[in-house]
């Protein structure tokens, strides 16, 4: 997704704020166990999950004159930022390299100030049509219903279950989000030579996140034979002593009560290495439990929803925006795109969104990992881009293949890398299904 186009002037430029934190009485009369039955909506938008996307939509949809409700399970809006104490975060926003905490609470602050609601302690567990959201708070279950809903629920990273890793069960083998909460929150140490697994960017998060709290880590270790993170990342293992081995895969953790050691496995055969913790870093996947279990249509390639060029899902009443889309952006990209698709939003309550359909069906094919939107539609004005990352390191031309074949940009590039290519390089009638796919030009990276 890109910045939109200038907009016209808001609905209502000066709307007045609305209460912060205190729930709407008839919310609030509603005990555990009993959800009141369909409303009028009382807000325009409800946005679910408080982190930059969700926040830079509170922000803009108020700047538009819309009723706005976040909400956040979490004890405090903010997101991932809120647990991560190492900069920079913020130069998009702020002009400043911020601290992820100190970011959180500036983009709270911006949100409250253009007046939007926050609820925090409020998860949203069912989305229904309607829109209608069932929320689990402290005071029992309880129900929204908005005229627009936007998901931005994030993601999280690929947990020790989901790695298919061997041995036994003990403490001390978390993700990095977790190890970040404990360090930047609750300000444990909860080992001194533990092992890092992974190479995306969040890998290096862990390394500064584990040396805030004096925390020396044993050795990176990586399956692949490349840092999946761009370049200069590679650097900072070198940089601070730590070895980084290529081509190992950590097959089994050991340990009763703690780890004591793990198994690894490279070309030179299976060794066993004594360690006190694992942070298993990366492998990012949408948080979309929510939307599996609802009426949306998930992409598989993402694991997100299927969105077109407004963010908007098959329900035309629901859009989503953030990492939920494209696992994994920065924090900047993620708040940028909510303030874009609060504005699509404000767009569609207005009636000035072209019909969902008819629309270009588009389907990752050879080199491709995933494209978003999944869904294009013809547009007069259409500008921003589809947004793709390849499956492999790949030097070649981004393609659609339509009934003809669209030429998209020349790449060199890596899973981790971002490329975008323009919408208006469609043709404003296509549609039908369409393959995106890489033609590697035959020069190796
Ligand atoms: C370890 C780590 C380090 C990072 N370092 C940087 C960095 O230095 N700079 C940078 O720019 N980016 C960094 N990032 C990326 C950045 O944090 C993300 O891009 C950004 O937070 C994504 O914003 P989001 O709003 O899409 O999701 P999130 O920040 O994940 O916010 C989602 C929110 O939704 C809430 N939520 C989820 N489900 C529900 C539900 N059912 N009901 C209610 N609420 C719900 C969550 O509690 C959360 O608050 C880092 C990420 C990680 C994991």
């Amino acid at each position: 997704m890109s910045e939109p186009p200038p907009r016209p002037a808001p609905p209502t430029p000066h709307a007045p704020p609305l209460a912060e934190t205190a729930a709407p009485p008839a919310q609030a009369a509603v005990g555990a166990g009993a959800v009141r039955g369909c409303a009028t909506p009382t807000h325009d938008l409800a946005i679910i999950g408080g982190g930059p996307a969700g926040l830079g939509a509170a922000l803009e949809a108020r700047r538009l004159g819309l009723r706005v409700v976040v909400l956040e399970r979490e004890a405090e809006a903010g997101g991932i930022p809120r647990h991560c104490g190492h900069p920079p975060f913020g130069l998009r926003e702020f002009g400043l390299p911020l601290t992820g905490p100190a970011y959180a609470r500036r983009l709270v602050a911006a949100t409250r100030a253009a007046g939007a609601e926050i609820r925090t302690h409020t998860a949203v567990v069912a989305i229904e049509p309607g829109p209608r959201l069932v929320l689990a708070t402290p005071h029992g279950v309880d129900a929204v219903d908005a005229r627009r809903v936007l998901i931005a629920t994030g993601v999280r990273e690929t947990t020790r279950a989901g790695r298919l890793i061997g041995g036994t069960k003990p403490g001390g083998v978390m993700n990095t989000a977790t190890l970040q909460g404990l360090v930047y929150l609750n300000r444990q140490r909860p080992f001194v030579r533990p092992i890092i697994v992974g190479t995306e960017l969040v890998a290096f998060s862990a390394i500064l996140t584990l040396r805030h709290a004096g925390i020396r880590p044993l050795a990176m270790v990586e399956p692949t034979a490349h840092v999946t993170a761009r370049w200069p990342s590679a650097l900072l293992p070198r940089l601070l002593g730590i070895p980084l081995w290529r081509g190992t895969e950590l097959v089994a953790i050991e340990g009763t009560e703690r780890v004591t050691g793990v198994t690894l496995r490279s070309a030179s055969g299976t060794r066993h290495v004594a360690t006190d913790g694992v942070v298993l870093t990366g492998g990012f996947r949408p948080e979309a439990t929510l939307v599996r279990q609802s009426h949306l249509t998930l992409d598989p390639a993402t694991g997100g929803p299927e969105i077109d060029q407004f963010g908007r899902t098959c329900d035309p009443a629901i859009f989503a925006a953030g990492n939920m889309l494209h696992p994994v952006e920065t924090a900047g990209w993620c708040h940028r795109e909510g303030r874009a698709i609060a504005a699509r939003i404000a767009e569609s309550l207005a009636g000035a969104l072209p019909p969902p359909e008819p629309a270009l069906r588009l389907r990752p094919a050879d080199g491709v990992l995933y494209a978003v939107p999944q869904r294009i539609v013809p547009d007069a004005r259409t500008t921003g881009a589809i947004q793709l990352r390849a499956a492999a390191p790949v030097r070649g031309r981004v393609v659609v293949r339509t009934s003809a074949s669209v030429r998209g940009p020349a790449v060199d590039t890596v899973p981790e890398r971002r490329i975008l290519m323009p919408l208006a390089t469609i043709p404003p009638d296509a549609a039908g299904e369409a393959e995106i796919a890489i033609e590697p030009d035959g020069r190796h990276r």
